[in-house]
């Protein structure tokens, strides 16, 4: 069986279009964009995401500031920006990177950032309102994973839907947004790290959605043939050895494999991911008009 690729490459366009336009009637308001990004010590896997977001933001005339702290940053430190950022107007959308660093409460730090200047959606009252049912401001990587799917055409009512991965930014607001589409609402089973027998779930799964950062988790034997299999996962693994070591970006499935029985499956890189850049860009549009309504 020949998969039809899901790629970011059939939805950019469209939605590139519509950012464009959202952001031109948004000019109209004569203020200008910026979205801030604060790191906090030097993860070497956060410097992909962070000039992703950069680039993206500069595509669409967007200002972009990254803020950079050492790893000795104290919390109150970190607050305060947040707070100065909270406070300024010219600030239209903030996104604290993670990881962390140790010494600082990831929670307590995402949840002082405004809820119509959060971005990626972590806030507390933005997770609160997902799970009333309201999907407007979630992570960009569910609405990126949501649109994909949708790409389809698969009419998954009553499906069953499988995925693996439960973290706060992925997993979690992943499940209570497929529960929440109306299109969609499959049958949802979360695996994770205490799954045990991870592949008798799997084997289920008319759509299975892998969100853990392991390459290789996901083999064929652990796919029903004809499935939608969408993989979330970024690793970076070496591709070659020799005197210069290379390195390339897997997913966690086993493309090779997986690709031979399921009908459709998004590759990594040039899946999810780049959807996830422009769904970041879409949340700011959003967050934008939250924050000129909430100044009528
Ligand atoms: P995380 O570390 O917070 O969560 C990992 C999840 O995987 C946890 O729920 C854990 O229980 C589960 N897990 C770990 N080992 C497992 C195993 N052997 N079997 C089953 N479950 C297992 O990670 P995250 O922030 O959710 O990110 C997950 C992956 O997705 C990473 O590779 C990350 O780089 C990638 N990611 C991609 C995008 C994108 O837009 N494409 C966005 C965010 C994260």
């Amino acid at each position: 069986m020949k998969p039809k690729l899901l790629t970011s490459k059939v939805i950019s366009q469209q939605l590139e279009r519509e950012i464009e336009a959202e952001i031109k009637k948004l000019r109209g308001s004569g203020r200008e964009f910026k979205l801030v990004a604060i790191e906090t010590g030097d993860d070497p896997g956060s410097s992909l995401y962070l000039s992703q977001q950069k680039k993206n933001a500069g595509r669409f005339g967007i200002g972009y500031q990254l803020e950079k702290f050492s790893d000795s940053v104290s919390q109150d430190e970190v607050l305060d920006f947040i707070s100065e950022s909270n406070a300024d107007p010219g600030v239209s959308g903030i996104i604290l990177q993670r990881p962390v660093c140790r010494n600082l409460d990831l929670g307590l730090l995402q949840n002082s950032i405004s809820p119509v200047k959060d971005v990626e959606g972590v806030h507390a009252y933005n997770a609160g309102r997902l799970v009333s049912g309201d999907i407007s401001l979630v992570p960009p990587t569910v609405s990126a994973v949501l649109a994909l799917i949708e790409l389809t055409g698969v009419d998954l009512k009553g499906k069953e839907a499988v995925v693996i991965g439960h973290s706060d930014i992925v997993g979690k607001p992943l499940v209570l947004s497929l529960l929440k589409s109306k299109t969609v609402l499959p049958t949802v089973t979360v695996c994770h790290i205490a799954t045990r027998d991870l592949q008798s779930h799997t084997l289920r799964a008319d759509i299975l959605i892998t969100a853990v950062g392991k390459p290789g988790l996901v083999t064929d034997n652990m796919v029903k043939p004809g499935s939608i299999v969408i993989d979330v996962g970024i690793n970076r693994v070496v591709s070659s050895f020799g005197r210069d070591k290379a390195y390339k970006i897997v997913g966690d499935v086993d493309f090779e494999r997986v690709s031979k029985i399921c009908s459709f499956i998004t590759p990594v890189p040039g899946g999810v991911g780049p959807v996830t850049s422009l769904m970041l860009i879409k949340n700011l549009v959003k967050c934008i008009k939250l924050q000129l309504n909430n100044n009528k």
